[in-house]
């Protein structure tokens, strides 16, 4: 998908190589646990030969991603400035990634794709609370269009449960309407 950060270890001349590339959302959204409606990300990826089977991987990314703030489902544009080294060896014939600053690889990959590295470090960053900072700063229109909703898809005092054992969220259901309009 991005070739550019397909690496071809064993090819790969001895010293630093820097590789640059630009990501989109089309980039993030092989993961399905976090909505990327944009992103707009610089990577600077600068991998180092140090020996036949030794390689070191400094990533920088920054920029920005957006996703939906949890509370009005509007945009929520996030910064994105993440530093990320990792030191790559070659042996054995197993992928060993249980280790957070040295990847192991099979000895006979001629290629390492970093993409899914890169899409990680972002991804990590982005914080649990996914939230405007404050309620002010949230769509006043979307929360109210969203709250009205509620009242009408939960007339009862108790049903929180309901919402998870039909699997359909009233806030969903009030923005697919919206943009149906
Ligand atoms: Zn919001």
């Amino acid at each position: 998908m991005v070739d550019a950060l397909k690496l071809k270890i064993k090819t790969l001349p001895f010293g630093t190589h820097a590789v640059e590339c630009h990501l989109d959302e089309s980039f993030f959204n092989l993961d399905e646990q976090i909505e990327v409606r944009r992103a707009d990300v610089d990577v600077t990826l600068n991998v180092t030969r140090k020996s036949e089977t030794t390689y070191r991987l400094e990533i920088a990314c920054h920029g920005t991603v957006t996703i939906p703030c949890d509370r009005c489902l509007d945009d929520l544009d996030l910064p994105v400035d993440e530093n990320y080294c990792l030191n790559v060896e070659q042996m054995g014939t197993e992928l060993d990634d249980s280790n957070d600053e040295l990847l192991i690889v099979p000895q006979d990959w001629r290629e390492l794709d970093v993409a899914p590295i890169v899409r990680d470090t972002v991804l990590l960053a982005i914080p649990m609370t996914r939230c405007h900072e404050s309620e002010d700063d949230c769509n006043a229109d979307m929360l109210d269009m969203l709250d009205s909703h509620r009242v009408e898809a939960v007339p009862d005092d108790d049903d929180d449960n309901n919402n998870e054992t039909t699997g359909t969220d009233p806030r969903w259901e009030a923005l697919k309407k919206l943009k149906e309009q």
